[in-house]
């Protein structure tokens, strides 16, 4: 648990959330803000800030993270037609909250510009 930590938070419910999944390592809940008709984001429930922050100690948290992108791609119903996995990374990826996350997104056909 990370102080001033939005997804710390979220994972200790001070800050609520619409829960999608979870297991003992990992969570993953709706985005607040949408950029699909599913958007899930799923996080580590330690607390890594970042993707270059993974080390040969930390890298399997990796596995959870992707083996919990099966399970909401299911939950979600989005796993036949498909989706997509973001992780943004820093400043010039477009990284706003410096708690490791994989965006799941869905739903619909995701355009292909990266911005
Ligand atoms: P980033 O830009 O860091 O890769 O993505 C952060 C994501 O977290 C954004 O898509 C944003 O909408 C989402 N987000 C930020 N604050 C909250 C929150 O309090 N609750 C939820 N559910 N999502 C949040
Ligand atoms: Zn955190």
């Amino acid at each position: 648990m990370a102080e001033n930590c939005i997804f710390c938070k979220i994972i200790s419910g001070e800050i609520p959330s619409r829960r999608v999944y979870e297991n003992d390592r990992v969570l993953a809940f709706d985005d607040i803000n949408p950029m699909a008709p599913v958007h899930v984001i799923i996080i580590p429930k330690q607390h890594i800030p970042t993707l270059l922050d993974m080390t040969p100690e930390n890298i399997d948290i990796m596995g959870d993270i992707i083996s919990a992108v099966r399970e909401v791609s299911r939950i979600k119903g989005v796993d036949q037609k498909g989706f997509r996995t973001v992780i943004n990374c820093n400043e010039e990826g477009g990284q706003v909250i410096f708690h490791l996350h994989l965006h799941l997104l869905g739903g619909t056909k995701l355009r292909d510009d990266l911005g």
